[in-house]
């Protein structure tokens, strides 16, 4: 028997989260973004279920790209990074894939590039992220160039916010952007899964929600995914595989972190750093055991966790055990862990076997 631990990835959950992503998108077309193996969920799997039904997938990686197209995939596919090489130009050419222009460099490769045919483009502008775009003072150059390139189909203007999931949310940017998109009559597009959910002002023509769209609330404090309508898309399951029964005093596991205070039973799943699951997540970080929460106690090893089984009485050996999904918010477990789903998923380990449903 293999070791018990599998994680399954839902297609109804990704066509259900797309189809909420959708009702707050109104008319604004919709780029699914897959980045990062569809954000840890297999690029595959978030092709099978939204082949139909997406407007785009946006990414970074040029393979993954052609490999997308390469499947019979017709709609546009958008490179959140854009080019590294002016080489990676002509291969986005040959796949007709849209580069984003994010910096004066790629604006210059895009001129240089000697395209067979126009080329649609996103220029970026920095708003306030500071991590790619365009500055305000490059701007106008930039998209006076390309719009006088012969080689450049059409442009959509583009922005991304840094805290729309947070206090300062997405004004301060928007006033920005708004300048400097005045009077260009381009299409834009600006809002990630937080801003999707938050700012209907900021849907413009093209969303790009990411991580709602796998069952993760991006502001899981404020709404669970579940109170956002979204369903948990992976769930990594695994089972106990030891009890130890301990006395006030034993502790367990490395770094005797975790000592009883009485006499109490403890399970030892098949889960550990080494399958994604995160080392730094502390005692009591929630987990679902034959179906009730409970929490993890100790630290997590590289291959194994230690759970509490005081209110799981019937629990032992070979009991099903959920470390986040359908039954345990993967929002929950990041939370309790200091990150953000995001982070759980994209860390699933290529050891864990993974199965698809639905
Ligand atoms: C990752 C990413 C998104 C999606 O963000 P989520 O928070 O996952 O919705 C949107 N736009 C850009 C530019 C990104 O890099």
């Amino acid at each position: 028997m293999p070791r018990p631990i599998c994680a399954t990835i839902d297609l109804s959950s990704l066509r259900n989260n797309l189809a909420v992503a959708r009702a707050h998108a109104g008319s604004a077309k919709v780029w699914c973004v897959v980045k990062a193996d569809a954000y840890g969920h297999g690029l595959d799997n978030a092709v099978r279920a939204w082949r139909d039904l997406a407007d785009g997938f946006a990414l970074l990686d040029l393979d993954e790209a052609v490999q997308l197209r390469d499947s019979g995939i017709r709609q546009p596919i958008l490179m959140l990074e854009g080019a590294f090489e002016p080489a990676d130009l002509l291969r986005m050419a040959e796949s007709d894939l849209t580069p984003v222009i994010h910096h004066m460099g790629q604006v210059a490769m895009i001129v240089g590039a000697g395209l067979p045919q126009r080329m649609p483009v996103y220029l970026k502008a920095n708003t306030g992220m500071n991590r790619l775009g365009l500055a305000a003072g490059d701007w106008p150059v930039a998209l006076a160039t390309l719009r006088a390139c012969p080689q450049v189909g059409p442009i959509t203007l583009m922005t991304h916010f840094a805290d729309a999931d947070g206090e300062r949310g997405i004004d301060w940017q928007m006033a920005r952007f708004d300048a400097l998109c005045a009077g260009s009559g381009l299409p834009r597009s600006m809002a990630n899964s937080a801003a999707l959910l938050r700012f209907p002002q900021a849907n413009a023509d093209w969303v790009r929600p990411g991580i709602m769209l796998y069952g993760g609330s991006p502001f899981p404090v404020r709404h669970s995914a579940a109170q956002l309508g979204l369903r948990p898309v992976m769930t990594l399951r695994s089972e106990i595989i030891s009890v130890q029964r301990l006395e006030p005093g034993d502790s367990v596991g490395y770094g005797c972190l975790f000592t009883a205070q009485r006499p109490m039973r403890v399970g030892v799943v098949a889960c550990g750093y080494a399958d994604g699951y995160p080392r730094h997540a502390p005692t009591g970080t929630p987990v679902n055991v034959a179906g009730r929460m409970t929490g993890t106690v100790g630290r997590v090893s590289m291959d194994m966790i230690a759970v509490d089984l005081e209110n799981v009485p019937d629990a032992g050996g070979g009991a099903p055990v959920v470390l986040w999904g359908e039954g345990c918010p993967a929002d929950d477990v990041a939370t309790a862990a200091g990150t953000v789903s995001y982070e759980l998923f994209c860390a699933l380990a290529p050891r864990v076997p993974v199965e698809v449903v639905g």
